[in-house]
């Protein structure tokens, strides 16, 4: 057994949009406006994990 073949534990699974196509994206809060909570105001903005795509808190 010279050849020892290391056990794959993070195996890259390839990006599963299926749900995002139905519409159930993974979102995450992004903070990348730090002024808007400056300004008073509360913008949570949403990004889906999977596809990147952005929404706001008030859609
Ligand atoms: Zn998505």
């Amino acid at each position: 057994m010279a050849d020892v073949i290391p056990f794959k534990k993070h195996v890259k699974k390839p990006v599963d949009l299926t749900l995002c196509r139905n519409g159930h994206h993974k979102w995450k809060i992004v903070n990348s406006d730090p002024f808007a909570v400056h300004r008073g105001e509360l913008i949570s903005r949403y990004r889906c994990a999977r596809c990147g795509k952005e929404r706001s808190r008030a859609q």
